[in-house]
């Protein structure tokens, strides 16, 4: 059965989520990131981006954040596009590793790959295997080029969130060394370490976030640029991966009472995407203990609750605009 929604069931399930949870001051900022730390907590912001390029924005929705995290989903993209699915499921792997984002245990008990490109030592993996475009900065062109077709727009460098984060990633530096010993990187570890801490303080805004979430609903066709930035066919491993690891170890509980497949970011910011739906971002810095921002997972469960949406129904449903 397919069912129809309208641009104003829409617009009042996300302004209605807007208000209930605007004012909720549970959680707070990532600490172990000092720039993190002192981002106003009270930010919020929730977008939706249709098929046609149509927004629906409310709050912050404009302020430059960063990715964090939501940055390991355009990379795996990119190594999808230049290595092929077999060998990302073959490089790398695509489990949810259950634990922890940074978890150096996960490594010690899966030696074998690690694990999924959307935890952090995958996620360095990844870069590694990033194909460069032009000269010595190819690898980095590469990834930013490849975020800015996603959204449609470039996302810009958070410097000092890129030094903040530099000084004190101690656990990724022993990750990357790991990764090393397993023979699961595939460049030098610390140029990929770098390479990933700066994509991760990349800046967006919200706006920017949920376009991407429809390219990837849409099967790679940019909402705004009408580009079509990746192969229609890697859509539902793209999707796979998001739905089984998106909220690291808290990614069971949250498809269960989400019904969405969604990407978190200890910036705050989530991704969800509705696959020939929408996509929809929200972001708001104060995170609860998995790292997941409290309001955007309200934010992202108000909305589908209210549309009756769940990607598992076997009801489908198109935007009549
Ligand atoms: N740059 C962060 C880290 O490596 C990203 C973590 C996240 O957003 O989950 O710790």
């Amino acid at each position: 059965m397919i069912k129809n929604i309208s641009v104003s069931q829409i617009t009042d399930a996300v302004y209605e989520a807007y208000d209930l949870f605007k004012d909720n001051s549970t959680g707070e900022n990532a600490r172990y990131i000092p720039y993190l730390a002192n981002i106003p907590s009270d930010l919020f912001a929730i977008s939706v981006c249709l098929p046609s390029g149509r927004l629906i924005n409310v709050g912050n929705t404009d302020y430059v954040f960063g990715i964090e995290s939501v940055s390991k989903v355009p990379t795996a993209i990119l190594v999808m596009m230049q290595h092929g699915t077999k060998e990302l499921l073959a490089k790398i792997g695509a489990d949810a590793t259950g634990l922890p984002f940074d978890s150096i245990l996960a490594m010690l008990l899966e030696k074998e790959h690690p694990g999924t490109p959307l935890v952090n030592a995958g996620a360095i993996s990844a870069c590694s295997l990033v194909k460069p475009i032009g000269d010595e900065a190819g690898k980095w062109n590469s990834i930013v080029n490849h975020l800015t077709d996603l959204c449609g727009s470039s996302p810009h460098l958070i410097d000092e969130l890129y030094r903040s984060e530099s000084d004190t990633n101690y656990n990724n530096r022993a990750i990357s060394w790991l990764l090393q010993v397993y023979n699961r990187i595939y460049d030098d570890p610390m140029m990929s370490l770098d390479l990933y801490t700066r994509q991760c303080s990349l800046g967006v805004t919200n706006e920017q976030m949920a376009i991407m979430s429809t390219t990837i609903a849409e099967g790679g066709r940019n909402p705004i640029t009408g580009k079509q930035i990746f192969p229609k066919e890697f859509t539902p491993q793209i999707i796979s991966l998001i739905a089984s690891v998106g909220f690291y170890q808290k990614t069971g509980d949250w498809i269960f009472s989400s019904g969405i497949p969604a990407k978190s970011g200890v910036g705050g910011g989530i991704i969800g995407i509705m696959p020939g739906v929408f996509g929809i971002a929200s972001f708001s810095p104060a995170l609860d203990k998995a790292g997941n921002s409290v309001k955007a997972q309200l934010a992202l469960q108000h909305v589908m609750k209210k549309l009756n949406l769940n990607i598992f129904h076997p009801t489908r449903a198109i935007v009549i605009e």
